[in-house]
Protein backbone atom coordinates (compact mmCIF):
# COMPACT_ATOMS: atom_id res chain seq x y z
CA UNK A 1 0.00 0.00 0.00
CA UNK A 2 1.19 3.66 -0.82
CA UNK A 3 -0.29 6.67 0.07
CA UNK A 4 -1.48 9.39 -2.41
CA UNK A 5 0.10 12.87 -2.88
CA UNK A 6 -3.12 14.85 -1.41
CA UNK A 7 -1.24 14.51 1.72
CA UNK A 8 1.73 16.41 0.57
CA UNK A 9 0.12 19.67 1.93
CA UNK A 10 -0.96 18.51 5.23
CA UNK A 11 2.71 16.90 5.32
CA UNK A 12 4.31 20.54 4.42
CA UNK A 13 2.12 22.10 6.99
CA UNK A 14 2.96 19.60 9.86
CA UNK A 15 7.18 19.97 8.93
CA UNK A 16 6.60 23.79 8.97
CA UNK A 17 4.87 23.61 12.34
CA UNK A 18 7.63 20.99 13.81
CA UNK A 19 10.85 23.11 12.22
CA UNK A 20 9.12 26.55 13.66
CA UNK A 21 8.65 24.56 17.24
CA UNK A 22 12.09 23.37 17.57
CA UNK A 23 13.60 26.87 15.45
CA UNK A 24 15.59 28.07 18.67
CA UNK A 25 17.21 24.61 19.39
CA UNK A 26 18.42 24.42 16.16
CA UNK A 27 20.01 27.21 15.54
CA UNK A 28 21.52 27.21 18.83
CA UNK A 29 23.03 23.79 17.39
CA UNK A 30 24.15 25.24 13.93
CA UNK A 31 25.22 27.99 15.76
CA UNK A 32 27.67 25.83 17.87
CA UNK A 33 28.95 24.09 15.08
CA UNK A 34 28.01 26.13 11.66
CA UNK A 35 26.82 29.42 11.19
CA UNK A 36 23.58 29.72 12.64
CA UNK A 37 21.13 29.75 9.11
CA UNK A 38 20.19 26.11 8.95
CA UNK A 39 16.25 27.53 10.36
CA UNK A 40 16.15 30.26 8.42
CA UNK A 41 17.28 28.13 5.21
CA UNK A 42 14.82 25.50 5.64
CA UNK A 43 12.12 28.08 6.50
CA UNK A 44 12.77 29.54 3.22
CA UNK A 45 12.27 26.18 1.30
CA UNK A 46 9.25 25.34 3.09
CA UNK A 47 7.40 28.76 2.42
CA UNK A 48 8.15 28.28 -1.02
CA UNK A 49 6.94 24.71 -0.88
CA UNK A 50 3.29 25.77 0.59
CA UNK A 51 3.18 28.54 -2.23
CA UNK A 52 3.25 25.68 -4.65
CA UNK A 53 1.45 23.30 -1.85
CA UNK A 54 -2.22 22.60 -4.62
CA UNK A 55 -0.10 21.71 -7.41
CA UNK A 56 1.45 18.31 -5.56
CA UNK A 57 -2.24 16.94 -5.35
CA UNK A 58 -2.69 16.02 -9.05
CA UNK A 59 1.03 14.56 -9.65
CA UNK A 60 2.26 11.22 -9.11
CA UNK A 61 5.01 10.89 -6.49
CA UNK A 62 8.06 11.28 -8.69
CA UNK A 63 6.17 14.27 -10.71
CA UNK A 64 5.81 15.76 -6.83
CA UNK A 65 8.88 15.12 -5.90
CA UNK A 66 10.82 15.99 -8.79
CA UNK A 67 9.00 19.50 -8.08
CA UNK A 68 9.68 19.58 -4.10
CA UNK A 69 13.46 18.71 -4.82
CA UNK A 70 13.35 21.55 -7.53
CA UNK A 71 12.34 23.97 -5.20
CA UNK A 72 14.36 23.41 -2.26
CA UNK A 73 17.71 23.22 -4.55
CA UNK A 74 16.70 26.77 -5.33
CA UNK A 75 15.34 28.38 -2.59
CA UNK A 76 17.37 26.71 0.66
CA UNK A 77 20.64 28.16 0.79
CA UNK A 78 23.27 26.40 2.39
CA UNK A 79 24.60 23.07 1.95
CA UNK A 80 21.47 21.61 2.99
CA UNK A 81 19.84 22.92 0.20
CA UNK A 82 21.64 21.24 -2.36
CA UNK A 83 21.56 17.69 0.01
CA UNK A 84 17.68 17.91 -0.06
CA UNK A 85 17.40 19.35 -3.01
CA UNK A 86 19.41 16.21 -4.45
CA UNK A 87 17.61 13.39 -2.43
CA UNK A 88 13.95 14.31 -3.78
CA UNK A 89 15.00 14.64 -7.50
CA UNK A 90 17.26 11.22 -6.75
CA UNK A 91 13.72 10.29 -5.58
CA UNK A 92 11.45 11.24 -8.44
CA UNK A 93 14.22 9.50 -11.02
CA UNK A 94 14.55 6.40 -9.11
CA UNK A 95 10.76 6.35 -8.85
CA UNK A 96 9.77 7.58 -11.99
CA UNK A 97 7.32 5.10 -13.32
CA UNK A 98 7.64 2.97 -10.62
CA UNK A 99 4.71 0.83 -9.10
CA UNK A 100 5.23 2.01 -4.92
CA UNK A 101 5.00 -0.91 -2.33
CA UNK A 102 7.39 -0.43 0.36
CA UNK A 103 9.78 -2.95 -1.30
CA UNK A 104 9.96 -0.74 -4.24
CA UNK A 105 9.95 2.82 -2.24
CA UNK A 106 12.75 1.02 -0.25
CA UNK A 107 15.16 0.65 -3.30
CA UNK A 108 14.13 4.34 -4.66
CA UNK A 109 15.18 5.80 -1.35
CA UNK A 110 18.39 3.92 -1.04
CA UNK A 111 18.94 5.36 -4.41
CA UNK A 112 18.35 8.72 -3.19
CA UNK A 113 20.58 8.13 -0.27
CA UNK A 114 23.45 7.34 -2.06
CA UNK A 115 22.71 10.59 -4.64
CA UNK A 116 22.86 12.28 -1.46
CA UNK A 117 26.13 10.85 -0.52
CA UNK A 118 27.72 11.23 -4.01
CA UNK A 119 26.56 15.21 -3.65
CA UNK A 120 28.05 15.77 0.06
CA UNK A 121 31.09 13.65 -0.91
CA UNK A 122 30.59 12.08 2.53
CA UNK A 123 28.83 9.00 4.50
CA UNK A 124 27.56 7.64 7.94
CA UNK A 125 29.97 8.69 10.70
CA UNK A 126 30.58 12.19 9.50
CA UNK A 127 27.82 13.75 12.13
CA UNK A 128 25.15 14.92 9.55
CA UNK A 129 21.95 14.33 8.01
CA UNK A 130 23.18 11.16 6.89
CA UNK A 131 23.15 9.93 9.96
CA UNK A 132 19.41 9.57 10.08
CA UNK A 133 18.94 9.21 6.33
CA UNK A 134 21.42 5.93 6.28
CA UNK A 135 19.57 4.17 9.32
CA UNK A 136 16.21 4.75 7.77
CA UNK A 137 17.33 3.63 4.65
CA UNK A 138 18.59 0.54 5.99
CA UNK A 139 15.56 0.19 8.32
CA UNK A 140 13.04 0.19 5.26
CA UNK A 141 14.92 -2.31 3.35
CA UNK A 142 15.16 -4.77 6.59
CA UNK A 143 11.23 -3.75 7.24
CA UNK A 144 10.48 -4.58 3.09
CA UNK A 145 12.32 -8.04 3.72
CA UNK A 146 9.83 -9.41 6.05
CA UNK A 147 7.09 -8.54 3.57
CA UNK A 148 6.06 -5.52 6.81
CA UNK A 149 3.12 -2.96 5.84
CA UNK A 150 3.82 0.67 6.11
CA UNK A 151 1.18 0.79 8.75
CA UNK A 152 3.67 -1.59 10.72
CA UNK A 153 6.84 1.43 10.79
CA UNK A 154 5.42 4.29 11.75
CA UNK A 155 6.96 3.70 15.56
CA UNK A 156 10.23 2.26 14.70
CA UNK A 157 10.63 4.91 11.86
CA UNK A 158 10.49 7.46 14.88
CA UNK A 159 12.67 5.13 17.01
CA UNK A 160 15.20 4.48 13.72
CA UNK A 161 15.25 8.77 13.06
CA UNK A 162 15.84 9.70 16.76
CA UNK A 163 18.66 7.14 17.75
CA UNK A 164 20.16 8.49 14.88
CA UNK A 165 20.17 12.23 15.38
CA UNK A 166 21.56 10.72 18.94
CA UNK A 167 24.69 8.90 17.70
CA UNK A 168 25.90 12.07 16.01
CA UNK A 169 26.42 13.25 19.61
CA UNK A 170 29.60 11.52 20.11
CA UNK A 171 30.67 11.87 16.28
CA UNK A 172 33.52 14.12 14.98
CA UNK A 173 32.79 16.09 12.38
CA UNK A 174 34.16 15.83 9.42
CA UNK A 175 32.00 17.28 6.51
CA UNK A 176 30.34 20.46 6.39
CA UNK A 177 31.53 23.45 8.15
CA UNK A 178 31.58 21.61 11.15
CA UNK A 179 34.81 19.98 10.09
CA UNK A 180 36.89 23.55 10.78
CA UNK A 181 35.73 22.80 14.87
CA UNK A 182 37.76 19.27 15.03
CA UNK A 183 37.33 17.61 18.51
CA UNK A 184 35.27 20.68 19.65
CA UNK A 185 32.17 19.54 17.19
CA UNK A 186 31.98 16.53 20.23
CA UNK A 187 29.26 16.69 22.66
CA UNK A 188 26.66 18.55 20.03
CA UNK A 189 24.26 17.13 18.10
CA UNK A 190 23.87 17.72 14.49
CA UNK A 191 21.63 20.17 13.45
CA UNK A 192 20.68 18.55 9.68
CA UNK A 193 20.63 15.06 11.27
CA UNK A 194 17.97 16.70 14.29
CA UNK A 195 16.18 18.88 11.18
CA UNK A 196 16.24 15.52 9.26
CA UNK A 197 13.93 13.66 12.42
CA UNK A 198 11.92 16.50 12.90
CA UNK A 199 10.71 15.80 8.83
CA UNK A 200 10.67 12.04 9.11
CA UNK A 201 8.34 12.67 12.58
CA UNK A 202 5.57 15.05 10.57
CA UNK A 203 5.46 12.56 7.66
CA UNK A 204 5.06 9.80 9.99
CA UNK A 205 2.41 11.64 12.11
CA UNK A 206 0.14 12.55 8.92
CA UNK A 207 0.47 9.51 7.29
CA UNK A 208 0.11 7.20 10.71
CA UNK A 209 -3.29 9.04 11.33
CA UNK A 210 -4.88 8.76 7.74
CA UNK A 211 -7.09 5.64 7.25
CA UNK A 212 -5.91 4.82 3.89
P1 LIG B 1 25.62 25.39 5.69
O1 LIG B 1 26.40 24.36 6.42
O2 LIG B 1 26.12 25.62 4.29
O3 LIG B 1 25.45 26.65 6.48
P2 LIG B 1 22.99 24.53 6.54
O4 LIG B 1 23.30 25.21 7.82
O5 LIG B 1 21.66 24.83 5.94
O6 LIG B 1 24.14 24.76 5.48
O7 LIG B 1 23.02 22.94 6.76
C1 LIG B 1 23.98 22.36 7.59
C2 LIG B 1 23.68 20.87 7.68
O8 LIG B 1 23.89 20.26 6.39
C3 LIG B 1 24.62 20.15 8.62
O9 LIG B 1 24.09 20.18 9.93
C4 LIG B 1 24.70 18.74 8.06
O10 LIG B 1 23.68 17.89 8.57
C5 LIG B 1 24.41 18.94 6.58
N1 LIG B 1 25.66 18.83 5.80
C6 LIG B 1 26.59 19.78 5.58
N2 LIG B 1 27.58 19.31 4.77
C7 LIG B 1 27.24 18.03 4.47
C8 LIG B 1 27.82 16.99 3.66
N3 LIG B 1 28.97 17.19 2.97
N4 LIG B 1 27.18 15.80 3.58
C9 LIG B 1 26.01 15.60 4.22
N5 LIG B 1 25.40 16.53 4.99
C10 LIG B 1 26.01 17.72 5.11
MG1 LIG C 1 24.56 26.67 8.43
Amino acid sequence: MFYPTVYLPAIIEAIEQSINAHADEITLLDQTLGDGDHVSNLQRGIAALKAHSSEYPPLDWSGAWQKIGMTLMTQVGGASGSLLGTLFIALAKAGRGQELDLAQFARIFEQAVIAVKQRGKSDVGEKTMLDVLVPISDYLKEAAAQSKDFTQLWPELVAVAEQGVESTRTMRATKGRASYLGERSLGHIDAGAKTTQLIINAIVRILSTTDD
